[in-house]
């Protein structure tokens, strides 16, 4: 049994790493609240990485009490997937509310939530890190498919591939907002950022 477990694990491990470099990860934590929570602080995530992890903590300011959509905005859209679990520190835990299909259901005042958000970036051109449409000229390279929005940043390309491998990409400003479900109204919004290396501390500086 233990063996079975190692190799799915290691399977799981290869996968993950053929197809991102390993992703950058951030933590936020927040409150939901009835009026609108916030966040502590943004989450800032460093561009140029091929996935990201996102937990986001939360705390159920009373009197809420109701069900929860989640949602990643901004464009353009990311593709991610949300999955909630028992945050790693938590000495207040009571129980899990179910989650499914990205809503939190029958949260109640002092709840506590974790949320693991898996983010994907977008298909970019490779040298001016436009997101991808359908127009775009496609080259392999390496046997790999790169997409380029003009013969200009294809022969740029060409001319230094090595210079241009990261093919996803993300910049800029994003929101993980937490709507109830009844009202629609956001109990919760988390700044989510997106910027070079060090734009990135650079901003988180001028948060405190
Ligand atoms: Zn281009």
């Amino acid at each position: 049994m233990k063996k079975v477990v190692f190799f799915v694990l290691s399977v799981f491990i290869s996968l993950f790493a053929a197809t991102y470099r390993w992703g950058d990860s951030a933590h936020s934590m927040g409150l939901i609240k009835a009026e609108g929570g916030k966040a502590l602080h943004p989450a800032f995530l460093e561009s140029g990485w091929g996935g990201y992890t996102l937990i986001s903590t939360a705390t159920v300011i009373p009197p809420y009490s109701g069900d929860v959509r989640i949602v990643l905005e901004g464009q353009p859209q990311l593709s991610y997937s949300l999955y909630a679990s028992h945050p790693v520190i938590d000495l207040g835990l009571r129980r899990l509310p179910t989650f499914k299909d990205d809503v939190f259901y029958g949260l109640m005042p002092g709840d506590r939530i974790a949320l693991w958000a898996v983010i994907k970036p977008p298909t970019v051109d490779p040298v001016c890190k436009m997101p991808h449409q359908e127009n775009f000229i496609r080259h392999t390279h390496n046997g790999k498919d790169y997409f380029f929005c003009s013969e200009g940043c294809l022969s740029e390309f060409q001319n230094s591939p090595g210079k241009y491998k990261d093919d996803r990409y993300v910049e800029g400003k994003y929101k993980l907002v937490f709507y109830d479900t009844k009202t629609d109204k956001s109990v919760l919004s988390v700044p989510v950022i997106f910027a070079a290396k060090g734009e990135a501390s650079h901003a988180g500086q001028h948060q405190h």
